[in-house]
């Protein structure tokens, strides 16, 4: 191996940055691959979604990170493929050898195959995703403002979230308050009894992972916040116009409920992302990539994999890790350790987490969080779910400009982020113009 080894990390999101956070400065050559040249944080994206807080106040840009690093690199690319046996990594702009690789390419919605919903529900999963619901948002209460059929009016007055995680939880809750505590005091010509959001999830209760007496003050919340929730149910169908679903337990023929509603945002799980796909490793039911204790891909002694995208079950639980930011960094800091160690001739070391707790937020002043003995909700929960995430979130000064939009939106009781965009190509490098995402956008406004 060469003097300096090369490190490429697959991945700029929250663990890759962890992992080239811990090898800035060390004696190796790190080179981060992503087709974004910021790092989203995630856990705040339904605050876009709901005009919350504004795009640059949830991102980073990569380079940003390491501006006292020289030995860190970054190359705005899509990766399309890993070669093992070559040691490269297959991008849109060529081929990049590497010593070390780090797979941090983190997760996409999963529609487990329902191509009908994958084509007309919403993913919440990147930015442009926020940015694309919140103006679907927006637009829809322009639409029904001017809209004389009652049925048309309500269709375009209902919501609906899949999936009754955090993710569903946030959002439906986000959503609520946008509608009731903003936009009702605006859209003059709207009578808000037409409004309906649903929740809907097939775990048999909300927050599955929270303890009952939580779920049952979540779902106490959720109610006062006039969400409708329905649990056990397994959607089946959506084609932008219609949602149907049907118990979890009901034989495939039994007749399906339905909503009629042009609003279904999706987050009823994860699937690692597709360049992955043909990467020859040992995988998960879920597709992720399964790891040992050191954080390498079995039988691959070079190769790493963190976060979202790989998937490790610790010695005598029955389950892998979550697919929780606190795991991606605790991965991205071993795998990187080990490289260090690796590079020095000495033992790797075992991963060992421990969970610090999980937590969600339901609106303003509403939260539950539970880390090991300690429960709470209502606004100590909400506080500390915010403070968390502050600090947990890269930029200074991003950080003080959403403490004060936070601080605005509480007292002033308004959102002025709720702008309908459309997002423009041009000028985006060929690289990048192709990946899913931007693909996306692109189909959307050749659309409109
Ligand atoms: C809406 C939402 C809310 C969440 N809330 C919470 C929460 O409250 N608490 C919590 O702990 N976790 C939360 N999570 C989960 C958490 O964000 C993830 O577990 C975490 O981001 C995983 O980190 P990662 O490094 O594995 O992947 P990511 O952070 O997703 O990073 C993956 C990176 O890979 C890049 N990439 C992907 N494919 C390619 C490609 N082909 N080419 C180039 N680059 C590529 C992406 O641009 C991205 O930068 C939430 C997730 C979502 C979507």
């Amino acid at each position: 191996m060469k003097e300096r080894p090369r490190v490429v990390i697959l991945g700029g999101g929250i663990g890759g940055i962890k992992a080239a956070q811990q090898l800035a400065n060390q004696p190796v050559d790190v080179l981060i691959i992503d087709h974004n040249n910021y790092q989203v944080f995630q856990p705040l994206l339904y605050q876009v979604a709901t005009s919350m807080l504004s795009t640059d106040e949830v991102v980073y840009p990569i380079r940003g990170f390491f501006k006292k690093a020289n030995n860190v690199d970054f190359l705005l690319a899509e990766v399309r493929g890993i070669q093992p046996e070559a040691k490269i990594v297959k991008t849109s702009h060529g081929d990049v050898p590497y010593d070390y690789l780090i797979i941090a390419l983190g997760s996409t919605p999963n529609f487990f195959g329902n191509k009908e919903v994958e084509r007309n529900a919403f993913p919440l999963k990147t930015l442009q995703d926020a940015i694309r619901i919140r103006s679907h948002l927006l637009s829809v209460f322009e639409e029904a403002s001017a809209e004389p059929d009652p049925e048309k009016r309500k269709a375009l007055l209902t919501f609906v979230f899949v999936g009754a995680g955090p993710i569903g939880v946030e959002g439906a809750g986000g959503v609520s308050e946008l509608v009731y505590d903003v936009l009702q005091k605006e859209f003059h010509h709207i009578d808000f009894d037409e409004v309906s959001i649903h929740l809907i999830g097939a775990d048999p209760c909300v927050l599955s992972m929270m303890s009952e007496k939580l779920r049952i003050e979540t779902l106490k919340v959720l109610q006062k916040k006039r969400i409708d929730v329905q649990c056990s149910m397994l959607v089946t169908g959506y084609d932008g116009e219609t949602l149907s679903y049907r118990p979890m337990k009901a034989p495939k023929d039994a007749p399906c409920s339905t909503i009629k509603a042009k609003t279904v945002v999706w987050s009823a799980g994860v699937r690692p992302v597709d360049c992955l796909s043909s990467f020859a490793c040992e995988k998960d039911r879920g597709k992720r990539l399964l790891i040992d204790d050191t954080i390498r891909v079995p039988g691959m002694q070079d190769i790493f994999a963190i976060g979202d995208c790989s998937s490790y079950t610790p010695p005598g639980e029955q389950r892998p890790l979550p697919t929780l930011a606190p795991v991606a960094l605790a991965e991205g800091e071993l795998a990187a350790k080990n490289i260090l160690h690796d590079v020095r001739g000495e033992e790797m070391e075992h991963l060992h987490y421990k969970s610090k707790g999980v937590m969600a937020i339901i609106g303003n002043s509403e939260a539950v969080m539970e880390a090991g003995p300690l429960r709470g909700r209502g606004f100590l929960a909400w506080s500390a779910w915010l403070w968390i995430h502050l600090l947990t979130k890269a930029g200074f000064h991003a950080n003080i400009s959403v403490t004060f939009k936070w601080i605005f939106n509480y007292f002033s009781g308004t959102r002025l982020g709720r702008l309908i965009t459309r997002p423009e190509l041009q000028g985006l490098p060929e690289s990048i113009k192709n990946t899913p995402e931007v693909k996306d956008v692109g189909a959307e406004k050749q659309a409109s």
